[in-house]
């Protein structure tokens, strides 16, 4: 999978993706993340790449021109360009298993007061927000969809079946989990943990996950696949009934 991330500040993006797994990831070819500096599609001497808004209004907006000549330039017949935006379409985990099946995704990074609209009208796929709340620039947006698709990409992460417990995978939170030592300052791993029952342990991290999920984001739990067993536990925590540390067995 090849992504572009389309920026004026390649200094803040480049070092995030050559570092730890995705650093890792790009060396072994499993993913193709290209940098690339908007200020090369820009014109003549000054190369500006921002202007005025129209109608008046402080700040200065991102120019269509630059984010065009940079799409033409990059665009590859699977490319799929989405356009970093506190206006945008919620990323979740689902977007970014969706943006992980393609070939080619090409990021365009906003900064200032904002992007002209006619890159989102006319130039970009989708306009993806990572949230409600307003950063300086889409780089770190940027970089959180590129983090969040290359880890789904097969071969990056290592460990077999990690990517199936984790949160939001089946709509719930992750389980707790706990490393060495089995005691720290008085409080102990859960036994099921320590127990080396393979079914123990996955009954009490499916009753923890829906015992966390329950209390923290309910929202998720309307949506959440859920058998029978699941949906007891569920009305056990709502007449205030807790797992305890050996629920599973
Ligand atoms: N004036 C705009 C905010 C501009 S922030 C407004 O009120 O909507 C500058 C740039 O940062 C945006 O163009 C976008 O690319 C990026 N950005 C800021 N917050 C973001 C968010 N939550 N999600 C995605 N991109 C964001």
């Amino acid at each position: 999978m090849r992504i572009d991330i389309v920026t004026l500040f390649p200094g803040m993006v480049e070092p995030a993706v050559s570092e730890s797994i995705l650093g890792r990831a790009r060396a072994r070819g499993l993913v193709d993340i290209r940098v690339v500096n908007l200020r090369d599609y820009a014109e003549g001497k000054h190369r500006v790449t921002d202007d005025y808004q129209f109608g008046g209004g402080s700040g200065m907006v991102l120019k269509p021109e630059p984010l065009f000549a940079a799409v033409d330039a990059l665009r590859t017949p699977e490319a799929r360009v989405a356009l970093m935006d506190p206006r945008g379409r919620r990323f979740t985990q689902e977007v970014a298993a969706v943006l992980a099946r393609a070939a080619h995704v090409i990021l365009l990074a906003g900064r200032y007061e904002g992007v002209d609209e006619r890159v989102g009208a006319g130039l970009a796929d989708e306009v993806i927000s990572i949230g409600d709340y307003v950063l300086t620039g889409g780089e770190l947006p940027a970089l959180v969809v590129t983090d969040a698709v290359t880890r789904l990409l097969p071969g990056v992460l290592g460990g077999e079946g990690a990517a199936e417990r984790e949160s939001f995978a089946g709509g719930l939170l992750e389980p707790p989990q706990y490393t060495r030592p089995e005691e720290f300052r008085g409080a102990r791993v859960p036994a099921a943990l320590l127990s080396g029952d393979h079914a123990r342990i996955a009954r009490w991290r499916r009753v923890q996950a829906l015992w966390l999920t329950w209390r923290r984001r309910p929202d998720l739990l309307a949506q959440a696949r859920l058998d029978a067993g699941d949906r007891r536990w569920i009305e056990r925590f709502e007449r205030g009934e807790p797992p305890s540390d050996d629920d599973g067995r």
